[in-house]
């Protein structure tokens, strides 16, 4: 086999045209993430710190300060328009590796099909059979709760105008930054 036909080589994109990536404004502090708004994420997953299976997806993450919630005591309309007002967006990308987007996937997969299950069940059963009704609106309810937490990549503690912190990475992910020091390394 000629050497030039290898398909084992690395290609000359791989070798020459790879950005070098500078992932010096990520840090960890227990078990949050804290990195400079629009700075990139290692690209490992962030569960389980296994490389990242590409495409990577940017992702848009909300925040708003707690106290907005208080407004859902009065009504909930208007906290989804105060919410909407508030908050607060940061665009991160948040690699999975092979294992976690297909757990991922499974989860969408629980959420919408336990949601459409759910609702054909309500419907059928509704009328001569109110007890199954229920128990269809509370299966895609659990369904819909269990498919949003296996689906969920992260998602934000808090977001202001220096640092994006982010919650829901595993251990291996968080091990792996180094230490955030607010102390000396803050004001960048
Ligand atoms: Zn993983």
């Amino acid at each position: 086999m000629e050497s030039s036909n290898n398909p084992y080589a690395p290609s000359q994109a791989s070798l020459n045209g790879g950005t070098v990536r500078d992932y010096s404004n990520v840090w960890r502090f227990e078990k949050i993430v804290i990195l400079v708004p629009d700075s990139d994420l290692p690209d490992r997953c962030v569960k389980c710190n296994d490389p990242a299976e590409q495409p990577t997806k940017t992702r848009k993450v909300y925040w708003h300060h707690p106290g907005f919630y208080a407004v859902l005591l009065i009504n909930v309309i208007l906290y989804v328009i105060v919410a909407l007002i508030a908050r607060k967006t940061a665009e991160v990308n948040p690699g999975l590796c092979t294992r976690h987007k297909q757990k991922r996937n499974l989860g969408l997969a629980i959420g919408w099909g336990g949601l459409l299950v759910g609702i054909a069940v309500t419907v059928v059963a509704a009328g001569d059979n109110p007890g199954v009704a229920m128990l269809g609106i509370l299966g895609g309810i659990t369904c819909i709760l269990v498919g949003l937490f296996m689906s969920r990549v992260v998602y934000a503690k808090r977001i202001d105008d220096k640092y994006v912190q982010l919650k829901g990475c595993g251990a291996p992910f968080l091990d792996a930054l180094p230490e955030f020091r607010p102390s000396g390394r803050d004001l960048i």
